[in-house]
């Protein structure tokens, strides 16, 4: 197996002196990259992994003498480089030696400053580092697992995603999480301690690109308490008005803002030396971001569904993305500014246009429904439906085209989830869903009700279509909206007034038309009641579970590292 890798080269494109990634470079980087992170309070440690990983092959880039014969065209001074991979052994554990581990210490001031120049974030305080071993590692871990109300958050809410088919009806989410775990970790900022922690068992020249990204997050803690700034609370609602607020949204939304710093910097440490920023070659972001969620052959990450793949990519890719195209404003603006103002939803990270202009989403308003499940059931979840959650729900569905169009098309969305307390139904059948969307236009509204019907087949193994009259819908005849019987009672997708849909599923019809009623007087509302959690949210705001993926990923970093020959 050969790769030729032409990385950061200048010239022969159509924009000369800008780095481009090749081809090549980028189906390496997405094997590397799709090791993925899941959600998002994890993701200190995670993306860093993968970054590590594109530091590496920057790093050998960068210090390789051009390979013979089967260069690439040589373009102007910068030069080009050919690393070739070939197969070997699994590699062993190289502990680190004490001078090696002298020297990466003492680069931590050297990388600090660096980045604080790239970044302008002020050093208030030198950055101690400090050697882990595998057994200290797990013990973290462990102790991490334990505390973390994220992680079990997740595992409560397994069912209502499996009942929306965003995990599979037999997926084992519990065993999942626990073989995450079981993989190794990358070098960490602990925001508790204040310490960088290396690894003992990785050489030195494998955790200095980690640095980078590891310490940014440092300098972010330095500046703004990063700990604090990540869980953002709803302020106190006042008198008379309301607003909204997602914690969710909002702590995943900071999330990338935090993460995609890390990943400018990594880059800019990438193109140290070659005259140029991400500032000034945008182009790589996207390269980036896009290698990002391409395939893989990892299997722990290949077997994960979408939505867990989605999600742990997202503040790395995404907020890469969000921060690339601030910085085209300026370093303030991309960076001390992205914290002082942080982007309150996904719907701002996925579209600069609306953080730019302080356009947040109204969240959707779901009423006190309890006396409408009368005694058949119990509540069970509630939660909003997030542009992010939206376009992965639509790629589940359909397909990455539609994701983009549905994502940019939503204008709100919101789910209730019931229990039916009859003890003879057991796993989804036990659960009924409410889900009310919202969209730009009609046409949109329309699209959506279809995706979401042509994908029922997928979710039960019995869907008959039904004649049904419901009054919510838009239309007199009801013609835009779908109504199943499945094997886990009726299914409704009912297009209503205002460019919505609204889905229920699972109630006996009787309590569906009370529930929807209910809903539907409550929206739109004058009022927005504020929104505390989101259905997807503890995916990617578990630190368990992202540095779970921080391990899956320096794992992979262990095999590519030692079998990259230079020639
Ligand atoms: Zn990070």
């Amino acid at each position: 197996m050969q790769l030729l890798i032409r990385a950061f080269t200048a010239g022969d494109r159509s924009e000369p002196g800008i780095p481009v990634i090749s081809s090549r470079m980028q189906s390496f980087l997405s094997s590397v990259s799709k090791r993925g992170c899941l959600m998002y309070r994890i993701r200190r440690c995670c993306l860093a992994s993968v970054l590590l990983t594109l530091a590496s092959v920057a790093l050998f880039s960068q210090e390789a003498p051009p390979q013979k014969g089967t260069n690439p065209p040589k373009s102007s001074g910068k030069g080009d480089i050919g690393v070739q991979v070939q197969p070997a052994a699994p590699p062993a554990d190289k502990k680190i030696t004490p001078e090696e581990a002298r020297e990466l210490f003492a680069s931590i001031d050297d990388t600090l400053a660096w980045l604080s120049k790239d970044t302008g974030y002020a050093i208030r305080k030198k950055v101690v580092g400090e050697l882990a071993s595998r057994e200290q590692v797990a013990k973290y871990v462990d102790e991490k697992m334990n505390e973390d109300e994220d992680a079990k958050r997740l595992e409560r809410s397994e069912i209502v995603l499996k009942k929306f088919g965003l995990l599979p009806r037999e997926f084992n989410l519990h065993k999942f999480l626990i073989d995450l775990l079981q993989e190794q970790v990358a070098g960490y900022y602990d925001v508790k301690t204040k310490k960088m922690y290396l690894l003992d068992w990785l050489s030195a020249e494998a955790q200095k690109p980690v640095l980078a990204h590891e310490l940014t997050h440092a300098l972010q803690d330095q500046n703004f308490d990063l700990k604090s700034w990540e869980s953002p609370k709803a302020p106190k609602a006042g008198d008379k008005e309301e607003y909204t607020f997602d914690e969710d949204e909002a702590s995943t939304a900071r999330s990338a803002v935090a993460e995609g710093q890390g990943m400018v910097t990594l880059v800019d440490y990438m193109l140290r030396g070659s005259g140029t920023t991400l500032a000034q070659a945008p182009q790589v972001a996207d390269a980036m971001r896009k290698a990002m969620t391409s395939n893989s052959d990892y299997p722990l990450l290949d077997k994960a569904p979408l939505m867990i793949r989605e999600s742990l990519v997202f503040p790395y890719g995404d907020g890469l993305t969000f921060e690339s195209a601030l910085l085209q404003r300026g370093k303030d603006a991309a960076f001390s500014g992205a914290f002082r103002r942080p982007p309150q939803d996904t719907h701002e990270v996925m579209d600069v246009a609306a953080y730019l202009h302080n356009r947040p989403a109204q969240w959707m308003v779901i009423p006190d429904l309890r006396p409408e499940l009368g005694s058949k059931y119990a509540k069970y979840d509630e939660g909003s439906i997030g542009q992010l959650d939206t376009r992965i729900l639509a790629q589940q569905y359909a397909d990455e085209s539609a994701a983009k169009d549905m994502a940019e098309a939503w204008r709100g969305g919101a789910y209730y989830a019931a229990e039916n307390k009859d003890p003879r139904l057991t796993g989804t059948a036990r659960i009924g869903l409410l889900y009310l969307s919202r969209w730009d236009a009609d046409d949109s509204a329309d699209a959506f009700a279809k995706t979401y019907a042509d994908y029922l087949p997928q979710r039960y193994s019995s869907v008959k279509r039904v004649t049904h009259k419901d009054t919510a819908c838009a239309d007199s005849d009801c013609k835009s909206s779908y109504f199943f019987e499945t094997e886990e009672g009726p299914v409704s997708i009912v297009r209503i007034d205002g460019a919505g849909v609204l889905v229920c599923e699972g109630f006996d019809f009787d309590v569906a038309g009370r529930l929807e009623q209910k809903l539907l007087t409550a929206n739109p509302a004058k009022t927005v009641q504020v929104q505390l959690r989101s259905l997807m949210s503890p995916l990617r705001t578990s630190a368990v579970i992202q540095q779970a993926v921080g391990r899956m990923l320096v794992d992979n970093v262990e095999k590519v590292i030692p079998i990259m020959g230079i020639h």
